[in-house]
């Protein structure tokens, strides 16, 4: 189905959706096996202090997801804020669509 998705860790094919996991990294989106971004972020974390990768399909992104386009309404309809803080709360949500329509809805569910 499609185009194969590719672990950028392991560089084998990620054959179902319960096995993807993909995250942003220095701004790019890349796909791991589940097992393959553990073993990824244990050795990033001990490389650097600071580790913002985190798994875009995750219950907690599609949170912030939520809270970010809440935070976009209540910009447009109550505040008055600058245009760089759409640009901020938007960028998210463009991650998570970015991560569904790239990868996530060509690994096929089983
Ligand atoms: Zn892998």
């Amino acid at each position: 189905m499609g185009t194969k998705i590719i672990c950028k860790w392991c560089k084998k094919e990620i054959e179902q959706q319960s096995e993807l996991i993909v995250t942003n990294s220095k701004m790019l989106l890349r796909p791991y096996h589940k097992k393959c971004f553990d073993t990824y972020s244990e050795k990033k974390k001990r490389e650097a202090l600071f580790f913002d990768a985190i798994p875009l399909n995750s219950t907690y992104s599609n949170w912030m997801t939520v809270i970010f386009l809440l935070l976009l309404a209540s910009f447009y309809l109550f505040l008055d804020v600058p245009r760089v803080a759409y640009i901020l709360c938007a960028i998210f949500p463009i991650y998570r669509l970015l991560s569904f329509l790239l990868f996530e809805i060509r690994a096929p569910r089983m």
